[in-house]
């Protein structure tokens, strides 16, 4: 089986803390398992400093058409893909869209591999073992 992956980050629209951006985060979340539970889409979405980092898998087609919604949302910009690339198994297959928050413990995370790391586009597999190993971090996902 053949699985496309992207992953992108972006700002947020609204320079906001992550919990004050919540109420949003929930109406993201929620259209997103509802649209990618439909097309067979999984993924992980991580906020943090006022970023989304966001990776997208399944057929071709539907990650793409997804991607091309999420682009033309104003509730973000500077839309910057790190790794677009083919595998040979899901790697967020439990999840149509785990939610990875901001907590001292995540920031933590980005203190020693930060956002400036995974845009000076390290190989896709780096980026995509590096979201998943934050998205099963139990304290950080639902
Ligand atoms: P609708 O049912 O039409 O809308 C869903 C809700 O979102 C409604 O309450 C609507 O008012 C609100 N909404 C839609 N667009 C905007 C907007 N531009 N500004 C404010 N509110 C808005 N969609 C997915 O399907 N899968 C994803 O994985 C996904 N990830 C996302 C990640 C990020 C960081 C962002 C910002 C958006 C994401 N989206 C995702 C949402 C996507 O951009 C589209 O809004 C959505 O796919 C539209 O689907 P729909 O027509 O079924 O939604």
């Amino acid at each position: 089986m053949t699985v496309y992956s992207l992953v992108y980050v972006s700002r947020a629209a609204d320079d906001a803390a992550v919990e004050t951006l919540m109420p949003q985060i929930e109406a993201i979340l929620a259209t997103s398992r509802r649209n990618n539970s439909a097309c067979g889409v999984t993924g992980a979405l991580l906020v943090t400093e006022g970023r989304f980092v966001q990776v997208l898998e399944g057929e071709r087609d539907a990650v793409q058409a997804t991607y091309e919604r999420i682009l033309h949302d104003s509730r973000h910009a500077e839309v910057d893909i790190l790794s677009s690339q083919y595998s040979d198994r899901r790697r967020f297959k439990e999840w149509s869209m785990a939610f990875v928050g901001d907590s001292p413990a995540l920031r933590q995370r980005f203190a020693d591999a930060p956002l400036a790391a995974l845009g000076r586009r390290q190989t896709g597999d780096a980026v995509l073992d590096f979201m998943l190993d934050v998205a099963r971090s139990p304290a950080e996902t639902y």
